[in-house]
């Protein structure tokens, strides 16, 4: 099922494999996908089912508001059913959703076919990579702040960076120039994972306390004890596995991200206080998970896990 593919898209060998499909039109998916086609790019978006593509028709396409400024982007759209090949896909959906919706695209992989991981925290990306052995899986680190205003409309929010890597094969691909060319700002870098793992990090010390003490970040300033203990913790869990660097100065700059962000609330906060679902499992618990694969007790960010997990079914949201 195919929506509007204009008549330069069609039949064209070299452009299907330079083709972005771009798996999830939500907030970063959808920012990713209107500068890319803004610069001229093809794009192809594949959503979730039959029902999201009409609705999507009916709107006609994605609407990126930048600085106020909204422009429309007619981005051709198709389902997971759809039979063209796929050489490059931008896996944009929540880390929850990513193994089992790039299962259901795996018959399509081209030979060589390259995956753009977006999930933050751990976990999920080792997953996708397991469902596609034959195809090489790009991690990604993003900094940039997107939202969904409504259906099919991205506000563009916080410009940030994007840190792109591949533990497995140093080898820079060759559509980097395509984000160059889209104002994508981003750099390759070998050490994704140490990215990967300070920003799981970072996150582990802040969003789950933010939602237990119903706090802004900045509230988290009245709780400093509880926050040196997690860094303490944190930091022996990434010397343990592996990231020694991960762990350098981890404490200092949970402080600085408090006062930094003291008017923001976590996207955590946000997702529980809107009824959405976390994506604990692939932060906190990726990080207890590891703790326990290296038989490290960490009692205080096994107690913060505990809690939040029973915050959370307390208000009938899932726990994985
Ligand atoms: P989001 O706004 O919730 O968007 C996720 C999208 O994935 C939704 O549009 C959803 O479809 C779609 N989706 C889920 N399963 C699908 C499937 N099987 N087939 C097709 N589409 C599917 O999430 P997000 O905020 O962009 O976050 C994506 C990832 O980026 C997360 O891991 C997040 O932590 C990370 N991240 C986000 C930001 C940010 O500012 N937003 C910043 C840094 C990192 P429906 O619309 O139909 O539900």
């Amino acid at each position: 099922m195919t929506v509007k593919i204009p008549a330069h898209y069609n039949g064209c060998e070299t452009l299907m494999s330079s083709t972005w499909h771009i798996l999830g039109a939500g907030s970063l998916g959808s920012l990713w996908a209107c500068r890319l086609a803004r610069a001229g790019k093809a794009v192809r978006l594949i959503l979730r089912d039959a029902e999201r593509l009409k609705a999507y028709e009916a709107v006609g396409g994605l609407t990126l508001i930048e600085k106020g400024r909204a422009q429309l982007h007619a981005i051709p759209a198709q389902t997971a059913d759809d039979s063209t090949p796929i050489h490059r896909l931008l896996v944009a959906c929540k880390a929850y959703d990513a193994e089992h919706a790039v299962a259901r695209l795996a018959p399509r992989l081209a030979h060589g076919a390259e995956l753009i991981l977006l999930q933050n925290g751990l976990g999920s990306q080792d997953a996708v990579a397991n469902q596609v052995p034959h195809a090489r899986c790009i991690f990604a680190s993003s900094t940039e702040g997107a939202f969904r205003q409504a259906d099919w409309q991205v506000n563009f929010a916080g410009h940030g960076f994007n840190w792109l890597g591949d533990q497995a094969n140093p080898l820079v691909p060759e559509w980097l120039d395509d984000l160059n060319d889209a104002a994508i700002p981003h750099q390759w870098t070998p050490d994704i994972l140490t990215r990967l793992w300070r920003k799981l990090a970072l996150n582990c010390a802040i969003n789950p306390l933010t939602v237990l003490h119903d706090c802004r970040n900045g509230g988290l300033e009245e709780h400093h004890c509880e926050v040196a203990t997690l860094c303490a913790e944190l930091t022996e869990l990434l010397q343990c596995c592996g990231q020694p660097e991960a762990a350098n100065g981890l404490s200092e700059e949970v402080e600085r991200v408090i006062k930094a962000t003291a008017a923001n609330y976590s996207s955590m906060y946000q997702d529980v206080h809107q009824g959405r679902r976390t994506e604990i499992h692939y932060l906190l618990g990726h990080a207890c998970r590891v703790a326990s694969r290296h038989s490290l007790e960490l009692p205080h960010l096994e107690r913060l896990y505990r809690r939040l997990l029973e915050h959370l079914s307390a208000r009938g949201l899932p726990c994985d």
